[in-house]
């Protein structure tokens, strides 16, 4: 039943703290089968403490949340855990093989197949078979000097990678913040929006760029939702979406500009 697809998620009047440090209040939110939400606000709005009370990372002091209609503080952990597929930032590549990093399983444990399929819809498996890397290539060079070394765009295509091979029916992106070149960036959007389909998904948003193909953003400010809509309704609204909006587009437009005005 939990394990229904795609995943129905909702937070029923959710109460959390930091020791005295109120972060949520009677919040209530409902997703439906298959959308896909992004998370928005300034830091400190309470968008990780959402995903991580979603995954019984912590629990919350009043209330309850369901998934498929199932109270998640009913389910053992395991059972909880196994329904995520997340890519978290702090998510890192470890020094073992190729098809461990992606399993997280001993060589022998991996399905070679499952993970050539991951790696393809991570769009990485040309690269990988071109620099002749298979399943038992060792990672990074902490270990061994010839270990497999990816570019930022790449890691980040792995991490989708090993979030495939897990296929929980739930996927959680956590956004990269920088270290990406913007042709980069709109490549790997272009791999979010492929494996979110079908998927009810949530993606913790830093830039502005996954919220287009949203269908729903929640812009959040302590703790509580206080804008909610496409991008083009919260544009229309004019509020603080919009204004983060126009903040971060004058950002990228502006920079050279600012570059030749300091030169001058
Ligand atoms: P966001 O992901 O939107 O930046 P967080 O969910 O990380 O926000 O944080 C929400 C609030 O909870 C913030 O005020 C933050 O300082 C506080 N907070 C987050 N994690 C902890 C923690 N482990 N201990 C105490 N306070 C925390």
């Amino acid at each position: 039943e939990v394990f229904r697809q795609p995943a129905e998620i909702e937070f029923r009047d959710v109460s959390f703290s930091y020791g005295n440090q109120k972060v949520y209040e009677h919040f209530n939110l409902f997703i439906h089968p298959g959308e896909k939400v992004a998370l928005l606000g300034v830091n400190g709005a309470g968008k990780t403490t959402l995903v991580k009370l979603l995954c019984g990372l912590y629990e919350p002091d009043e209330g309850k949340i369901f998934i498929n209609g199932v109270d998640t503080s009913t389910l053992p952990k395991r059972t909880l855990y196994d329904l995520f597929s997340i890519v978290f930032q702090e998510s890192t590549i470890l020094p073992y093989p190729v098809g461990c990093n992606l399993s997280f399983k001993r060589l022998s444990e991996t399905d070679e197949e499952r993970a050539w399929t991951a790696l393809r819809e991570a769009g990485l498996e040309k690269t990988l078979r071109e620099k002749g890397v298979g399943l038992d290539t060792f990672m990074t060079k902490a270990a061994f000097d010839d270990g497999l070394t990816l570019s930022g765009g790449q890691t980040q295509r792995f991490l989708l990678a090993r979030a495939l091979y897990k296929n929980g029916n739930i996927l959680i992106l956590d956004e990269p913040t920088s270290a990406l070149d913007p042709i980069a960036e709109s490549e790997i959007y272009e791999e979010y929006v492929n494996i979110s389909k079908g998927r009810t998904s949530l993606f913790i948003s830093h830039r502005l760029a996954s919220t287009k193909f949203s269908d729903r953003i929640l812009y959040l400010e302590n703790g509580k939702i206080i804008e909610e809509g496409t991008h083009e309704e919260l544009i229309a609204l004019g509020g603080s979406y919009a204004h983060m909006y126009k903040i971060q587009s004058h950002y990228y437009t502006e920079t050279p500009c600012n570059l030749n005005s300091l030169e001058a």
